[in-house]
């Protein structure tokens, strides 16, 4: 029984060879992190909208404000027109001094908004940019994994028919344990105990695994998750 499972690795080898040339492909690697980019664009333009909807609030504010201070400066010019005494002479030109000081401070603040949107707009276009060049390479990169995927087409299927063979001779519960642990990217499955320890990792097993073992049993290995079995 062990033997047939045994058999069915060592043949399993080669699919896994040909799943790993896929997966570590150059084509797949590029094709993968172009559509990673794509796939985030929509947020970055979401938060890149939200952004500018904050700065075009934040830019009308300051025209309000600009146009309340330019009324005051009319008020202002108005009373000069007008003076009485001293004292409010002296009040105006206070009040002048604080209105500069205002529009020079709004000024300054409009001009960073400004900045600001222009820095949004910048990168507006280089998220065009980036995607395009995203799109190009995925849709390359697609095209040549296929391509890859094509060539080692007839390969893969004639592995993939032997191992269909070699299953039929290996316990149904055995190969679908190999099966669960195969797909959770362990290979190779099946080691051999030696002595009293994990063929693979050195973890050292228990009375009662070893009883298990002893009886011609399959236990799994409780630190790397492989089957072990015992040589008779
Ligand atoms: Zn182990």
């Amino acid at each position: 029984m062990i033997q047939s499972l045994l058999d069915y690795q060592k043949t399993d080898a080669k699919l896994r060879d040909i799943e790993k040339k896929l997966s570590g492909s150059e084509e797949r690697k590029k094709a993968m992190t172009a559509k990673k980019y794509l796939e985030g664009v929509e947020e970055n333009v979401n938060k890149l909208d939200a952004r500018a909807s904050e700065l075009m609030a934040a830019y009308e504010k300051t025209e309000q404000e600009q146009a309340k201070l330019k009324e005051q400066e009319v008020e202002i010019s108005d009373a000069l027109g007008s003076l009485e005494d001293e004292k409010e002479a002296t009040f105006l030109i206070k009040k002048a001094e604080e209105l500069i000081s205002k529009i020079k401070s709004l000024t300054a603040k409009a001009n960073k908004i400004s900045e600001e949107i222009q820095a949004v707009l910048k990168e507006y276009q280089t998220i065009k940019n980036t995607t395009k060049a995203a799109q190009v390479q995925y849709n390359e990169n697609a095209k040549k994994y296929n391509e890859l995927k094509e060539s080692v087409k007839g390969e893969k299927e004639a592995v993939e028919k032997e191992l269909e063979t070699l299953k039929s001779k290996v316990d149904g519960t055995l190969m679908e344990r190999y099966m669960t642990k195969r797909s959770n990217k362990i290979y190779p499955v099946l080691y051999e105990v030696r002595g009293n320890v994990c063929g693979a990792c050195n973890m050292e097993l228990s009375m009662a695994e070893m009883n298990k073992l002893k009886n011609g049993e399959v236990v799994d290995c409780d630190q790397c998750g492989r089957m072990l079995y015992l040589k008779k």
